[in-house]
């Protein structure tokens, strides 16, 4: 997680000889997400996306959560489908009333058949990145939370490092509409691989703030909890998120907020806020390909964690990260 050096002291007493004595120092403890795995450079939440990460030296992975109609938690960024699978061409009668495909209306088994590919618009059939990792080329399938659990615990135990997971749960309202309690499964499972409490390396994340805060009350969690954010007004619940929640992960337009006529970037009192109440700031998303108004990805990445002072990025870049954090 934290990149530690080793800080060398040098303490002169008076009329004493000089002492050097060193001191093991974390780095400040900014994390690298990889954002649905490595998804600059493979299909957004696949397994080989996931390893590619793991090898670039992230310190955590996300896993966004929606379930099947069998219960079983599928990675994948949509309730939908067909914006990252051929699922109208392999099930065209399979859609609902409003023409699109939900996971939770096939099962585990159905949902293996697809062949997963890099985001597109399915009205175009246009890639979202085009730079990024052809479409339609090689093959990728989905896979379930326990999947890929185990190729990063299997990881872990052949490098020796210990990477942690990022669990989403991905629209709990909906999911209870459909008759499924997805904290609670997931909850489950997370607890059977051993991830239980804080020290454990497992950060889970919601946006709605009424579920996570259910996890920590009635469900019981103890484990490091980030209130996902997206609204401005959002910001004035911070106490309230505080109560329950260890971090938020807000939108990096949330923190920086404008560039000033000098050319300085105009930081808001977000991250300062969080940190007095002592939350961490876990911002999203840091894309390499999509700078807006920054000249270059390492002023992105300077001004958000040195200026502005967060905790961690969520990445598609994960190894522009690593390499920025390790030389800064
Ligand atoms: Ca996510």
């Amino acid at each position: 997680m934290s990149k530690f050096s080793v800080v060398i002291l040098t303490l002169t007493f008076i009329g004493c000889q000089t002492n050097e004595i060193k001191i093991a120092q974390p780095k400040a403890e900014k994390i690298v997400i990889a954002h649905r795995g490595a998804s600059g450079y493979l299909p957004e939440h696949t397994l080989p996306a996931k390893t590619m990460a793991y090898a670039m030296g992230a310190d955590f992975l996300e896993q966004d959560i929606v379930l099947s109609k069998d219960n079983v938690p599928i990675v994948i960024h949509d309730i939908h489908l067909e914006t990252v699978t051929d699922v109208a061409i392999q099930f065209s009668n399979r859609k609902r009333e409003d023409n699109r495909y939900y996971v939770i209306d096939f099962t585990f088994e159905e949902l293996k058949q697809l062949n997963v590919s890099e985001r597109f618009d399915p009205l175009t059939n246009k890639a979202i990145y085009p730079n990024r990792f052809p479409l339609g080329k090689s093959s990728f399938k989905l896979h379930s939370l326990q999947e890929e659990i185990e190729l990063i615990q299997g990881l872990n135990k052949s490098t020796g490092k210990n990477i942690g997971i990022y669990p989403e749960i991905k629209d709990p309202v909906f999911h209870l509409k459909e008759g499924k309690d997805i904290s609670k499964i997931v909850l489950n499972i997370l607890t059977k691989y051993g991830y239980k409490n804080k020290k454990d390396r497992c950060i889970l994340q919601c946006f709605d703030a009424n579920e996570l805060k259910r996890i920590r009350t009635e469900l019981k969690s103890e484990l490091f909890l980030v209130q996902l954010m997206e609204f401005k007004e959002e910001e004035t619940r911070l106490e309230e998120f505080s109560k329950y929640a260890d971090g938020i992960g807000p939108w990096i337009q949330q923190i920086i907020i404008g560039k000033n006529k000098d050319g300085t970037w105009q930081i808001s009192n977000l991250v300062s806020n969080a940190h007095q109440l002592h939350l961490k700031v876990h911002a999203y998303t840091f894309r390499a390909d999509q700078l807006g108004d920054f000249s270059s990805f390492d002023e992105l990445l300077n001004v958000a964690l040195y200026e502005a002072n967060i905790d961690g990025v969520f990445t598609d870049f994960p190894d522009k990260v690593v390499k920025f954090l390790n030389k800064n």
